[in-house]
């Protein structure tokens, strides 16, 4: 039976994402109704933003782009490589396939890029530059023609690096917008903003209740809101290394919960001290501390197996295993966005470094979703062909025989006809 060293004292809680739910569709409605005079409202109000154009010409991507420190951009430009190779890898891993299930009976797919796709990058709190690798570069590598990517400006400023990163990427549309108003913008289209074919990104949950409302008008990669870490470890973890991953994820903003299971109560006891050590001396304390006191748990687990059952009960965005084998977690675990497999790599090299996609599943969505990758920019459309007239014939006369089952007399016409060739003209024609 598992113990709790520390639970969470605010779960979030359903009369928050009633106000977010309710400001959304107020936003959303405004902005399907009015165009570019509600997203340019709604700038103004949330992010005091209203330049000219929300647009920024190619001129003004290049003088943004010079602006930036050449370390910066070359770091941009290693990580992009990483990204994109990862990526690439995935794409060819991609198969179109077509088989002869019946003689002269011919069944295909094709996966085939969609059209336009909107790149969310977040930066409200912080500039998530990396953002832009994920969804841009992904979007690219699957082929997709054209690519709008919107970002806020963060406290009245352009976030430089970001969008050095986005232009970098390939981005054919570089916006500074954020929040629902861009999210609709890109959904819905306006005067100025053509509408993508689907959204990715992550964001906060304005960001992730919008792309909710609005899934079915545009498609969605996942559901990717305020970011999760949950740690795995054993007595063999290094206390310090399991605390600085916590607030790690933790200092994203006060509602992103940091978790540990643990079989080791020491280990446990021994994180929680050095945590609330460690806190007071984060220039992010104030998204990190919050973040721990509400949403921050230690669970004592009886043995291996029953930390596993609870880690997987989570669906957590990010799992890092600290344990002895942690390779463990690949047969033991089915729910997670990424695995991160012992202290050689952590949560951060996911977000910022490492080449895998970083936007990932929140809130649970991990129990049905991975994260945004290649496949998630290619429709996988089927096709077929019938060459045989025997075979025609063949499938013809069972379509009729299935299709009066279910009282569809015209479906059942279009079987007869090409049965007719062998049967002789039906007695309906
Ligand atoms: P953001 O860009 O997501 O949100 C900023 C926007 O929120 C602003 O432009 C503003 O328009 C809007 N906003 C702020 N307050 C509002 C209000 N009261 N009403 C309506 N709109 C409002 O940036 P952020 O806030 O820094 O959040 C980024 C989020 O992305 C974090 O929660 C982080 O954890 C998450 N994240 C998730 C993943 C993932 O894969 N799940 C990856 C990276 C980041």
């Amino acid at each position: 039976m598992s113990s709790t060293l520390k639970g969470p004292s605010a779960p979030v809680t359903e009369a928050a994402d009633d106000r977010v739910r309710e400001t959304v569709t107020s936003v959303i409605a405004d902005i399907r109704e009015n165009g570019d005079d509600a997203v340019r409202r709604y700038s103004e109000r949330f992010d005091r933003w209203s330049p000219e154009s929300f647009r920024l010409s190619p001129e003004q991507v290049e003088e943004i782009v010079a602006g930036v420190d050449p370390q910066v951009i070359e770091d941009i430009r290693y990580v992009q490589a990483q990204v994109r190779g990862f990526a690439e890898r995935q794409r060819e891993a991609i198969t179109d396939i077509e088989v002869e299930t019946l003689p002269g009976v011919v069944l295909g797919h094709k996966n085939v890029p969609i059209g336009a796709s909107g790149a969310y990058v977040p930066g409200g709190r912080y500039p998530l530059v990396a953002s832009a690798h994920m969804t841009i570069i992904t979007a690219k590598v699957a082929g997709v023609p054209r690519v709008a990517a919107c970002t806020p400006p963060i406290r009245g400023e352009i976030p430089a690096a970001t969008v050095a990163a986005m232009a970098l990427a390939g981005a054919d549309e570089i916006y500074l917008l954020g929040g629902v108003q861009a999210i609709a913008a890109l959904a819905l289209g306006t005067e100025t903003i053509g509408r993508v074919d689907l959204l990715a990104g992550p964001g906060n949950a304005y960001v992730a209740e919008a792309k909710r409302q609005l899934f079915g008008t545009v498609g969605i990669d996942l559901i990717a809101g305020p970011t999760e870490i949950l740690i795995v470890a054993d007595e063999t973890a290094d206390p310090v290394t399991v605390a600085v991953d916590l607030l790690s994820q933790a200092e994203h903003g006060p509602d992103s919960p940091a978790v540990l299971v643990t079989t080791s109560a020491d280990l446990g006891r021994q994180v929680i001290d050095l945590v609330d050590r460690l806190l007071p001396g984060m220039p992010t304390k104030d998204f990190a501390g919050p973040a721990w006191r509400d949403h921050g748990q230690v669970i004592v687990a009886a043995d291996r197996a029953e930390a596993w059952a609870i880690a997987d009960s989570f669906a957590s965005e990010h799992v890092e295993v600290l344990t002895a084998d942690p390779r463990d977690a690949l047969t033991s675990m089915r729910n997670y966005g990424a695995l991160f497999l012992g202290a050689g790599t952590c949560v951060s090299y996911g977000d910022k470094v490492i080449g895998t996609n970083h936007v990932l599943p929140t809130r649970g969505a991990a129990r049905y979703t991975g994260g945004l990758w290649v496949g998630k920019y290619l429709k996988t459309v089927t096709y077929q062909e019938v060459t045989d007239p025997v075979a025609a014939a063949e499938l013809g006369r069972v379509c009729g025989r299935a299709a009066r089952v279910e009282l569809f007399e015209g479906h059942a016409r279009s079987g007869d006809l090409r049965a007719a060739h062998l049967d002789g003209t039906p007695s309906w024609l």
